[in-house]
């Protein structure tokens, strides 16, 4: 009995992501390519120290 409702909530979730996926292509696509150069200029490419903010850190390093 327990087993049947795990197996009916999993199948829950798979349908909400195939709706989710069909009525927002690339949706998480698009975030991810968003976060990925947010990451990239989180840290310095000279000395490697975290920034905060887009200019460069106090290290001189462009
Ligand atoms: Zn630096």
């Amino acid at each position: 009995m327990l087993i049947k409702a795990v197996f009916v909530f999993l199948l829950v979730m798979v349908v909400i992501g195939m709706i989710g996926n069909a009525l927002f292509p690339g949706a998480v696509s698009k975030v991810a390519k968003r976060r990925l150069p947010l990451a990239k200029s989180r840290t310095c490419p000279k000395c490697g120290r975290y920034q905060i903010g887009t200019s460069g850190c106090g290290c001189g390093g462009k």
